[in-house]
């Protein structure tokens, strides 16, 4: 997605061969217009998808999520990464590492949000080693719902979580594909999804 590229070149930082800053636009500040646009595309691509609900997590994946779910017209949930004194619904849960911080922490969603034969699309900010990912897919799964697909905002193809994802099966779109962030610098993959 051009618009996408051309942020990422103007306003991304590039903090080490493996870790991309994008607090201007998606993971502080935020772009409502650029969103919106990310929303749009999403909408797009997996617009024969049969979508019933969007599933992200807090923090950085909401924002497209919500852009994704106006055009689609379903509910968003996402899923916390924290316990919370109001959620005392029965839970779905997965754990996941998180690659920014170097933690594990159980995620959580109330069982009340994602019903069995549900389609759900995951929706999240980067891609990375796939954990974030993976542990949405997990709460899906314990719905007893159906993964439609999966929507990246920016994915890093030069780790494994894509490649993992895709030889499961689950259909990865994501709207930048990072080859490599060597020398300070962002090299997109050339290859990339093809607009419907
Ligand atoms: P994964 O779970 O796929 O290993 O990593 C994805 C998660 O880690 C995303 O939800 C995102 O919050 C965070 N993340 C991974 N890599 C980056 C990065 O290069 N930049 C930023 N800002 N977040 C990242």
């Amino acid at each position: 997605m051009k618009a996408l590229k051309d942020k990422i070149l103007t306003e991304g930082i590039v903090l080490s061969d493996h870790v991309l800053k994008v607090d201007s636009f998606l993971n502080h500040q935020i772009d409502p217009f650029l969103m919106m646009e990310i929303g749009k595309e999403f909408a797009n691509r997996f617009k024969e998808a049969k979508v019933t609900k969007i599933l992200t997590i807090e923090s950085s994946g909401i924002a497209p999520a919500v852009m994704t779910a106006l055009t689609l017209n379903v509910p968003v949930i996402f899923a916390r990464k924290r316990k919370s004194l109001t959620l005392i619904d029965d839970l779905l849960t997965a754990p996941i590492y998180s690659f920014t911080k170097k933690e594990t922490n159980e995620i959580s969603v109330s069982n009340k949000f994602i019903e069995a034969g549900d389609q759900v699309l995951i929706i999240d900010d980067f891609l990375a080693n796939g954990e974030a990912a993976n542990g949405l897919v997990t709460i899906v799964k314990e719905a007893n719902a159906h993964v439609a697909g999966i929507g990246i905002v920016i994915e890093k193809s030069f780790q494994n979580g894509g490649k993992k994802l895709r030889e499961l099966g689950y259909r990865v779109e994501s709207l930048a594909k990072i080859q490599t962030l060597a020398n300070g610098k962002v090299n997109f993959a050339n290859e990339e999804a093809p607009l419907k």
